[in-house]
């Protein structure tokens, strides 16, 4: 039910507007109204701060058909979920009073900002620094590749509180867009999910209560990384829809498309490649539901399951996008059909959250 209604309101509302929300690299409004006026921008937020309570399997299916007809938009429920997750986890009742509730109403969307200029894969190098004043917390330093900043008002923060510790001594605090030093850089200009902006987050002398502090003061690299346990899956769910849409898309074409006096579906070469995208989508989504349940169970082997998940279901995306613009000839390789923006937002699931050479590693030291 919640997947037939998730897709016809994504049908409905969001598809009409995906290809100019790429065309014009635009944030997509109409999604974010439409999810809103639906409860579906943050499903995540537990009941108990005024959130719809989804469990994590229902959050990877709102993602995945949302993503199923325009990526960009699909990152409005998992990037709330990937920046509030920090305070769900790790953060004091007070916090998560304060700022799950404007998430869950949709008055506020939260953002992640762990990556730097000079600390990707490595995000333990950071060099953000927050330094104790009182009964504050002094924040300077850039973040960089942050999805939604500028749009969302609340930030997830990884600091580095001791220097000395590396990452036992990164620090996770709330920022919010209006405290008085933080700005933004320029949108950036990217090959896909143009739609979603990620712009540069400057800290500049920004001066914050101490109690924005997300759990104990050195446990923030910690949050960080049991976050992405949960959230690559989202991820996973994300490149998931992208793929599924490219097939339903290339599925229907085929049948249309005449040569040789035939549809071209009726040849054998045109079938074999919709049966290897198939089951490959099918694959990755067996892998990436029980990902979920392991998730929501907490397991044991969730870091395994939240990086192959999230590593596999990218691949696939990207393969399954590629053959959908070969099924479709010259056309697909045109903005005239939406396949070529699939392609393109495919491949940044294959980098963010962590690339998936970094999956392998996370895969490799947690063997199942
Ligand atoms: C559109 C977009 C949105 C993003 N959104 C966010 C966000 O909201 N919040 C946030 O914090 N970050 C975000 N990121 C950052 C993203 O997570 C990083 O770009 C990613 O982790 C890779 O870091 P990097 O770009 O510095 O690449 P690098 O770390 O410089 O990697 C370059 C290459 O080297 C490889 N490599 C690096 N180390 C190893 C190794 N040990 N073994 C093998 N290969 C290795 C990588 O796999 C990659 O192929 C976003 C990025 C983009 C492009």
């Amino acid at each position: 039910m919640l997947r037939e209604s998730v897709r016809s309101l994504a049908e409905a509302k969001i598809l009409p507007f995906a290809a100019a929300v790429d065309e014009e690299s635009r944030f997509p409004q109409e999604a974010l109204d439409a999810l809103v006026a639906n409860d579906l921008h943050a499903v995540h937020v537990p009941e108990t701060y005024g959130g719809a309570g989804a469990d994590a399997l229902a959050t990877v299916i709102v993602i995945e058909e949302v993503a199923r007809v325009c990526a960009s938009s699909s990152l409005i429920p998992a990037v709330n979920k990937l920046g509030s997750l920090p305070v769900i986890l790790s953060g004091s009742e007070e916090l998560k009073a304060k700022y799950l509730g404007p998430l869950a109403k949709g008055d506020a969307m939260f953002s992640y900002a762990l990556s730097e200029p000079d600390a990707g894969s490595d995000a333990a190098g950071m060099k953000t620094r927050a330094v104790r004043d009182g009964d504050f917390w002094v924040l300077n330093g850039v973040k960089r590749w942050i999805t939604n900043a500028g749009v969302s008002e609340y930030y997830t923060v990884m600091a580095v509180t001791d220097p000395e510790k590396r990452s036992k001594g990164i620090s996770a605090f709330v920022v919010e867009k209006s405290d008085e030093g933080v700005s933004f850089g320029a949108p950036e200009k990217k090959l896909g999910i143009k739609g979603s902006p990620t712009r540069e987050v400057y800290l500049d002398n920004v001066r914050i209560p101490a109690d924005r502090m997300i759990g104990a003061e050195g446990t923030g690299f910690a949050t960080a990384m049991k976050t992405l346990d949960h959230t690559r899956i989202t991820i996973a769910a994300q490149a998931l829809g992208i793929a599924q849409g490219a097939l339903d898309y290339a599925k229907g074409y085929v049948q249309e498309r005449k040569q040789f006096g035939k549809p071209i579906s009726d040849f054998q070469g045109v079938q074999f490649m919709l049966a290897d995208m198939a089951m490959k989508i099918e694959a990755a989504r067996q892998l990436t539901y029980s990902a979920a349940a392991k998730s929501e169970r907490v397991d044991g082997d969730l870091t395994f399951f939240g990086a192959a998940a999230k590593c596999f279901a990218s691949d696939v995306a990207m393969e399954v996008t590629t053959d959908a613009v070969q099924l479709l000839g010259g056309y697909g390789y045109t903005r005239d059909y939406p396949v070529e923006r699939m392609m393109r937002d495919a491949k940044i699931t294959q980098i963010y959250e962590g690339t998936n050479q970094v999956q392998r590693i996370v895969m490799a030291r947690n063997l199942p």
